[in-house]
This record gives C-alpha cells, structure tokens and sequence, in this order.
C-alpha cells in the first residue's frame, strides 16, 4: 500500500511591539531575567490587563496578508493550565471567535509549482515566560524568567493542506518571508520568535479520510521541522504496515538523537476549560481601520518576485531569490536604479554578494558595499573600463577598504588597456615568441587560439580588453 502524509502547522509568531499586549512592560529580548515584569503581566490578584492596539493592527496586517476575513466582533478567552512559567494560572488567547479566520498562502515547490494552503484562524494570544533547566545556571534547580510573559504572539494555525515535510518547509519560508515583509516579527526561530508545532497523520492514497494524527513539538529550526516531520511519517508508515495503530499523542523532537519521544498521550491531554476572558471587553474593529491597515500593507513577496520578473525581465530564479527578503529586494532595487543592466546586477548579487553574507554570515544591512557603491563598479564594466575579471580584484578590495571602485582602478592601476596600438604591439611580440604555435594554428589547429590570448592576457596582467585582443590576434593570425 502506498500512503501519503497530511500535515497542518500551528505556528506561533512573537509581534514585534515595543511592549507587551496587556501592560506597558518592554518586550527586548536578552534583557537580565525578571527585569522586565509589572503587577499585571506577573498576574497578581486585582489588576487588569489593557489591550495593545498595535499588537491588533499586527495581527491584522497578518490576515490581510493571508487573505483571511478580519472578525469585526472577537473575543478573547482563558486558556487554563498550571506551568510554573504561567504566573496567572491561565493564558489570555482567543478561541471561538479569533481575530482573522479562512484565508490561505500561496507556496512554491521545487518544481516551480504553486499550491494553496488554507489558514483556518490567526488568533492573537500572550507568550508564557520561561523555566531555565541549564545547569550551569541553575544547577539542580529550576529558574524562571518572566520576562517573556505577556509579550504578543500570534498563532496561525494552517488547514491539513500540506502533504510531505518539503511542503512544510516551504510554508514555513513563505511565512517568514511574509512576517518579516510586513515587519510585525522577526521570524528568528533559533531565538524563539517563530515556533511551530506539527500536526501529523498519513493515509492510503487515494482516501478521502485523514487518520490519527500526532502533535510534534519543539523544533528550532525550519530544518529540523522537515526532519522531525520525515521521522514521524515513516513511523506511522511502519507502524500501521506491522498491523499496528497510531495513537493520538504529543511528541517531543530531539534533534541530536533525530528521533521524536511521546510527551503526553491523549489521556493526559489538558483540558484548558476555555471561557470569555471577563477582564477585557469584546474587540470591535471597525472597517475603516482595517481598510486603512490594507493600504499602508509593502508590497508583498510574491507580487514583488512577479514585478521583478516583469519590469526587470529577470528569470524566475533570479526573481525569488532576490525578494527572498525585502531588504535585499530593496538593495537590488537600489542597484539598478543607477546601473541599467538588469541581468548583470542580478549576477551579482545573487553570485558575489550572497556568496560574502554566506561567508560572513551577516545580513545585507551589514553588507560594507553600498548599492551605489555596487552599481558605480558594474557600470566600469559596461563601459569596458574593466573587464568582469578584474571587477572581482576591484570588489575584494572594495569589501576591505570601503573605498570606491573608481578610486581603487586607478590607484591599483586596473583600467582595462582598450588602446589598439598597445594592444598590438603585444601580440606581435607574443607571435613572434610563439612560432611553432604559430605554425600550428595555421595548420589548422586553432585550439592554441586560446593559448595566445592566455599570453597577451598575461602580459597585460588581465586588463587587455578581451574583445579587442580576439579581434586583433585574428587579423595577425591571418597575416
Ligand atoms: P486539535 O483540536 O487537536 O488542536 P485542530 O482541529 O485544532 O486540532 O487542528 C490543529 C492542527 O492540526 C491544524 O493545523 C490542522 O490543520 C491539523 N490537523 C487536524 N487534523 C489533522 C489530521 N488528521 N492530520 C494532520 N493534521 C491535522
Ligand atoms: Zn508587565
Ligand atoms: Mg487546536
């Protein structure tokens, strides 16, 4: 029997406010433990939370992005547990009526292809703190940090759309891409910002019913998410092929064994008694702002790859590559406002700039070359100031010195020789030198063309320009 998986994510985005969705408090990350905490977000008895407007228009910037209705009537509610990192006793988050609900993303697959995965709801919820278990901090005991507790979290929880763990992936991209577009999340998952959980089951192809599905959880990183998921499919797989069944339960990834552990199984499961949150009112939310949070919306990537395509006759390829986040769209754009060569900037950022963020791992904000900077060099190739070789030699020294191309071509000496007569005398000598190859070639063995134009190259340590040189030794070769 041939199965196929069913997927849906529940992922959970840290809004970017400058402070907490229920209390003034600030939301830095990295701030000294339990500095960060006020009466209401440490949940004593008496106080009373008040909502944060921006984390609303956050969460709807959200929804609009994913094509969801935007509930002009939501509520929120309790969500009841015990943790020692939950000071209250309960998480105020949103259950029958969230915030966004029924809208969808649109992902790319390997192959090119797109599919559309529904969103069910985007509701807006607190964070909890956090117990710290390191031993080197806390040695056999637990600590808490609260600082984390009431800072404002989306969670966008996706239709069981996705079939196979690349698929995931590739929502997971597509969500960064789209959070960190819209700039209400930093989409950093190695530092908690975006979490996910995974909800999985697998059915014979060809039915229409989905099985039991599993939850997995704690998974830091979109690669580990595909591996977990790849994991838990094939147990499944191999559990019903032996007779078996799978039961429904929560399951922890553990990325250095590369397996996935139950954690509480169905029995255990909460029961979070969910009930209308009586210390806040019912959000209404009016039309005219959510139509005004719909015009100030960037361009999204998907329509910015499209435009790309369109407007700078890119390929594909190259298109989603360079919105792959919208400050290197940005500095593309400001490359090409000053240097017409659509294709060749592609080339180079795509090619020799990625290549030194990969190197130094920094973002394209961290980047020392400046567009301008970037465009002033590829515009001494175009008009054959340089040759694309010693445009290399120029942008190393670019990255270490900051100085500007024109600047370093001629303190460096590296203008392209475009003078015939130079470029001739070269070649006679480098003949002259050369006569069995000479003879050679004229016997008909023209591979040892590109020999000669290997010397004279040499002789002009790379600055020759190249069509010149072919030409040239081609009118003496015919002599
Ligand atoms: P629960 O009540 O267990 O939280 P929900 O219906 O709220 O389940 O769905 C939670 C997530 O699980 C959603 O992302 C949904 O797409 C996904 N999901 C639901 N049923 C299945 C299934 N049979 N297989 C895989 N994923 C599923
Ligand atoms: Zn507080
Ligand atoms: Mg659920």
């Amino acid at each position: 029997m041939k199965y196929e998986a069913v997927i849906g994510l529940e992922v959970h985005a840290q809004l970017l406010t400058d402070s907490k969705i229920f209390c003034g408090c600030s939301t830095t990350f990295g701030a000294e433990p339990n500095s960060q905490t006020c009466p209401v977000c440490l949940g004593m008895p008496g106080v009373l939370p008040v909502l944060n407007e921006r984390a609303v228009e956050f969460a709807i910037k959200m929804g609009l992005a994913t094509h969801c209705k935007i509930a002009p009537f939501s509520r929120f509610a309790r969500k009841n547990y015990f943790y020692p990192d939950l000071p209250k006793g309960y998480q105020i988050s949103q259950y029958e009526l969230p915030l966004c609900s029924d809208g969808y993303v649109d992902i790319e697959l390997e192959d090119g292809t797109r599919k559309r995965i529904g969103i069910i709801r985007i509701h807006l919820e607190e964070d909890a703190g956090k117990s710290i278990h390191d031993p080197v901090l806390a040695g056999e005991d637990t600590l808490v940090d609260l600082n984390r507790c009431g800072v404002p979290l989306i969670e966008i929880v996706s239709a069981p759309d996705l079939r196979s763990p690349q698929e995931a992936y590739a929502y997971l991209v597509r969500l960064k891409q789209l959070v960190t577009y819209l700039g209400i999340c930093d989409g950093n998952m190695e530092e908690g910002s975006l979490r996910c959980d995974a909800n999985v089951s697998v059915r014979p192809v060809g039915s229409t019913e989905f099985g039991v599905k599993t939850e997995v959880k704690n998974m830091n990183s979109f690669r580990n998410v595909e591996r977990a998921l790849t994991f838990e499919i094939n147990r499944q797989i191999q559990l019903l092929e032996s007779g078996g069944e799978v039961v429904q339960e929560t399951l922890l990834w553990d990325a250095h064994a590369g397996e996935a552990r139950p954690m509480r199984s169905k029995e255990e499961a909460h029961d979070y008694r969910y009930f209308p949150e009586p210390d806040l009112v019912p959000m209404v939310i009016e039309e005219s702002w959510v139509q005004k949070i719909r015009e100030s919306l960037p361009e999204l990537p998907l329509a910015r790859k499209e435009r790309f395509m369109e407007q700078y006759k890119l390929p594909a390829y190259d298109a989603g590559i360079l919105t792959m986040t919208r400050e290197l769209a940005d500095y593309y754009e400001a490359v090409v406002t000053e240097c017409r060569d659509y294709k060749l900037a592609s080339n180079w950022v795509m090619g020799e700039v990625l290549r030194v963020l990969n190197e130094r791992k920094i973002e394209i904000t961290e980047f020392p070359i400046s567009a301008q900077q970037l465009a002033r060099l590829l515009n001494l190739i175009l008009d054959e100031t340089i040759s694309s070789k010693i445009a290399k030699t120029v942008y190393e020294e670019m990255l270490n010195t900051g100085e500007d191309p024109a600047k370093i071509v001629e303190k460096k000496g590296l203008a392209q020789v475009t003078d015939r007569a130079t470029i001739e005398a070269i070649v006679v000598k480098v003949l002259e030198e050369n006569p069995k190859q000479v003879e050679q070639y004229r016997s008909g063995k023209e591979k040892v063309f590109g020999y000669f134009v290997g010397q004279v190259m040499r002789a002009t340590r790379g600055k020759a320009n190249p069509g010149l040189v072919n030409e040239i030794l081609k009118e003496k070769l015919r002599e």
